[in-house]
């Protein structure tokens, strides 16, 4: 007889966790994208200790029935993908169906949500499994709050940076979420004590301003250009404000934050001879084309992005920061409604 076994499913979630689920900050990420995806327009994040004791994720979203909050900690249960050819044209952050398996496999969920047709309903789940079902009272949308993160993965829990870094790493993301989304009112909490809150309206500045102090927000210039297959714009600071990583250089391809060297490279080459050695700008860089031409698909984190006709947008991002910052271009208040 063979000796290989199917493993069952919340083993196997357990080892993708691995992959999906690094630390809070990637189950706070996990949690606010669907909540994106839901078309929330206020997410609040609540965290208890950096979110080593507790997540909570409250949005106004579509919400969920009975049936699909069950079924959405299956793996590969995703509402947002059903045929081959929905992946070369992704519109949503989320799309592999795997993170809330991967999350609830390695800690404790309380899942409240509703679709606002009917009440709400209440799910527990311990490490995978689903311990407490029952109706309750809830509003359209979803309240997730995933407590004791890597109870059951000691080996997991041992790797986790302080409170401070593991902070910091959320800080980090939400600030992005902010800028990607200024549509959408975001509100940060740790330990009761507000650390960013947005006010939803579509106005970058005040993102900007709520991230990295009104004094700098004040001091960054609208810049809009378009080529044939792409269209950029965002804010930049004049040669005068700078700092000493490439860390404030946000990039955002349809939405999505990404990382890419090419495109930091043209920001900076565009500021040209301006920066002194080892400075770099603050710059929020809105990148939109049709998504045929951006694959997201490279890395389960999905940071990356393969960009279709790259020198011609490279050349774009630099003419366009170029011109901004010789005061060529006179935007007056550039939005993102989406
Ligand atoms: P994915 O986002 O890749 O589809 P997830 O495991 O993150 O996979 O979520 C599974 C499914 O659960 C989603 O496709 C969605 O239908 C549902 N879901 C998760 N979170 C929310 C939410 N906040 N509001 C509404 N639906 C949600
Ligand atoms: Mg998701």
């Amino acid at each position: 007889m063979g000796t290989i076994q199917i493993m069952d499913e919340v083993l196997s979630n357990k080892i993708a966790a691995g992959e999906v689920v690094e630390r809070p900050a990637s189950v706070v990420k996990e949690l606010v994208e669907n909540a994106i995806d839901a078309d929330s327009t206020i997410i609040e994040v609540f965290l208890e200790e950096a979110g080593l004791t507790s997540i909570q994720v409250v949005d106004n979203g579509k919400g969920m029935d009975e049936e699909d909050a069950l079924k959405s900690f299956s793996r590969h249960a995703t509402s947002k993908i059903e045929k081959e050819q929905d992946l070369f044209r992704i519109r949503t952050l989320g799309f592999r169906g795997e993170a809330l398996a991967s999350i609830a496999s390695v800690s404790k969920v309380t899942l409240k949500t509703s679709d606002g047709t009917n009440s709400g309903i209440e799910l527990y789940l311990e490490g995978g499994h689903v311990k407490e079902q029952k109706p309750t009272a809830f509003r359209k949308g979803t309240d997730m709050t995933v407590a004791q993160l890597f109870y059951n993965t000691p080996a997991r829990l041992k790797y986790l940076k302080t409170i401070q870094t593991e902070l910091g790493h959320t800080i980090d993301l939400i600030n992005r979420l902010a800028l990607g989304y200024p549509a959408i009112s975001f509100r940060l909490v740790h330990n009761g004590q507000t650390l960013l809150h947005t006010n939803g309206r579509g106005n970058i500045q005040q993102v900007l301003a709520a991230i990295y102090g009104a004094h700098n927000a004040k001091k960054m210039i609208a810049f809009e250009g378009q080529s044939n297959d792409y269209k950029v714009y965002g804010y930049a600071t004049l040669p005068e404000v700078t700092r000493a990583s490439k860390n404030y250089l946000s990039l955002f391809v349809n939405g999505r934050w990404v990382k890419h060297y090419l495109v930091q490279k043209a920001i900076v080459d565009a500021y040209h001879t301006y920066l002194p050695i080892g400075r770099y700008p603050i710059v929020v860089l809105y990148i939109e084309g049709d998504p045929q031409l951006t694959d997201v698909n490279v890395h389960p984190a999905k940071h990356q992005v393969r960009l279709s006709k790259e020198p011609e947008l490279l050349r774009l991002i630099e003419e366009t920061v170029q011109r901004a910052i010789r005061g060529e271009i006179h935007v007056p208040v550039v939005e993102r409604k989406e």
